[in-house]
């Protein structure tokens, strides 16, 4: 029996080997990571990401052919594959901090294969990387190999947070990245043969190592800038009395342009995007090429611009000033189908308004209130006054600057204001007019996802602004 072992149990590494496990019942999958909770959370009922259809797959393959243990170096040892899935952030000290790729735990892992490998093994990068990070991994495990022969492969992982389980079951392509040697040839081979379980041949595409670890950054890129594009079309629609949803639409239908990731918004965020573009602006300067890294800052530049104009939106709006006035925050994860909130517009946005000294009451169907706490704590922009949460009951934020509450009807109640800041579902249903009713008039709503009918909610009384849409006057 092939065994496959993965270091790493996050949003990747456990998604993405629950399907290797349902998809090849004859490989013996093992997902392990050096955080105790985390582990603890997926052998439990109580998984410590939330991803549609996970449950049902992990609950499925555990114990039969898909393992999660804290025993790194048992799994790591008796495995022929080796994913390593561990987290990549920017490096915040240091050379490059700011900008290039924290490879730290990347390198522990590859030492601590290079020191419990007897058998020769392939270890893939499923972790999104810089290009040319291979080469660096080769030279660990090779200066440490003790006769043991390593293939390093690229495997970028293209899965979105909130659609992993489709995205993993029907993947676009599976990129693979492999020495041109006969070794690289036959290792990237044996990973593709995983893969052709469930898919399509055609889907699997096979590159050199460089290729494969510069797509992943190039994709993210791509996707970011067509966020960034559509922002900047945002701004100027409210200029101009252009709709962006018209302009989004009239765009996409361009089957060269086409109608995905166009839609405006607060601004992109999760744990990848701004990190990734800030990846390749560190190695285009590392290349020599400040124009191309200056390119690729303004994606990351208009996003930020985006989060910024929302907030002003909001205060200037509202009178000028939101101090003290109960604003009802809708949402907080990044996008929505996830509880993530690595990198989400919501802590610009509610960090902005503290700042402006009002009162957030913040309900997010799968964000925990110690999740908003840690957010909204970190000392990214200097503050008046410490965050302090409460829980849900009271319908007032009672003085506090941020509450946390359970239910969207409770966090409107008695506030100003209402900004929508994820797009999940739920929100859509709202019955706004009792929502209106329990509101302070005026009532305002900011809708930062664009998923209100704007002329409904203007019937109903709101003042309502939504992203890239004409204002009302
Ligand atoms: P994550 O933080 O959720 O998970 C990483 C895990 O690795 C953590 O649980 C951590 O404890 C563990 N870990 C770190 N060092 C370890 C070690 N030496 N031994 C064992 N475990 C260790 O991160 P993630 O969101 O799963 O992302 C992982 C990688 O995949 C990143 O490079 C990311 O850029 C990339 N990626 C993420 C996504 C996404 O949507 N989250 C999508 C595609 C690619």
């Amino acid at each position: 029996m092939v065994k496959i072992c993965c270091i790493g149990a996050g949003y990747v590494g456990g998604p993405t080997m629950a399907i290797i496990a349902l998809k090849c019942p004859s490989i013996e999958v093992a997902v392990v990571d050096i955080s105790v909770s985390r582990i603890s959370a997926w052998n439990s009922d109580q998984l410590p990401i939330y991803e549609p259809g996970l449950d049902e797959v992990v609950k499925q393959c555990r114990g039969k052919n898909l393992f999660f243990s804290t025993d790194v170096e048992k799994h790591v040892y008796e495995a022929d594959i080796v994913f390593v899935s561990v987290n990549t952030p920017t490096k915040t000290r240091g050379l490059g901090a700011g900008k290039a790729a924290d490879l730290t735990y990347w390198e522990s892992a590859a030492r601590m294969i290079a020191d419990v490998s007897k058998s020769d093994k392939i270890v893939v990068e499923k972790s999104t990387v810089p290009v040319k990070t291979a080469e660096a991994i080769e030279k660990i495990l090779t200066h440490n190999s003790k006769g043991i022969k390593y293939q390093i492969l690229s495997n970028p992982e293209f899965l979105a947070e909130g659609t992993a389980i489709q995205d993993l079951l029907k993947p676009d392509r599976v990129l693979i990245g492999g020495r041109e040697t006969s070794a690289g040839s036959k290792a990237v081979q044996t990973l593709k043969e995983v893969y052709a379980h469930w898919v399509p041949e055609d889907r699997i595409l096979t590159t050199n190592l460089w290729s494969a670890e510069l797509s992943k950054l190039a994709a993210n890129a791509f996707l970011a800038q067509r966020i960034s594009s559509v922002n900047a079309m945002s701004a100027l629609c409210e200029a101009t009395g252009a709709d962006v949803s018209q302009v989004s639409f009239a765009v996409g239908k361009d089957s060269r342009i086409g109608p995905k990731f166009l839609n405006a918004s607060v601004g992109f965020g999760g744990s990848c995007f701004q990190k990734d573009i800030l990846n390749l602006v560190y190695i285009c300067e590392c290349n020599g090429l400040p124009e191309v890294a200056e390119y690729w800052k303004q994606v990351i530049k208009i996003n930020d611009y985006q989060k910024s104009r929302f907030v002003n939106r909001i205060v200037s709006s509202m009178f000028n000033t939101v101090a003290n006035k109960k604003i009802a925050i809708l949402g907080f994860a990044f996008k929505k189908d996830t509880g993530d909130t690595r990198e989400t517009p919501a802590i610009d946005v509610c960090k902005g308004l503290i700042g402006d000294k009002a009162q957030l009451s913040i309900y997010d169907p799968q964000v925990t209130e110690d999740q908003i706490e840690r957010d909204l704590s970190m000392n990214k922009f200097d503050w008046d006054h410490p965050v302090h949460l409460q829980p849900a009951s009271p319908s007032t934020t009672g003085g506090k600057k941020v509450q946390v509450v359970w239910d969207a009807y409770e966090a409107a109640k008695d506030a100003h204001g209402i900004c929508i800041l994820t797009e999940w579902d739920e929100f859509r249903k709202l019955d706004f007019q009792k929502i209106y009713e329990s509101m302070q008039k005026p009532a305002f709503i900011f809708d930062g996802r664009s998923i209100i009918d704007v002329n409904k909610l203007r019937k109903i009384g709101f003042i309502v602004y939504s992203i890239g849409k004409p204002l009302d006057t």
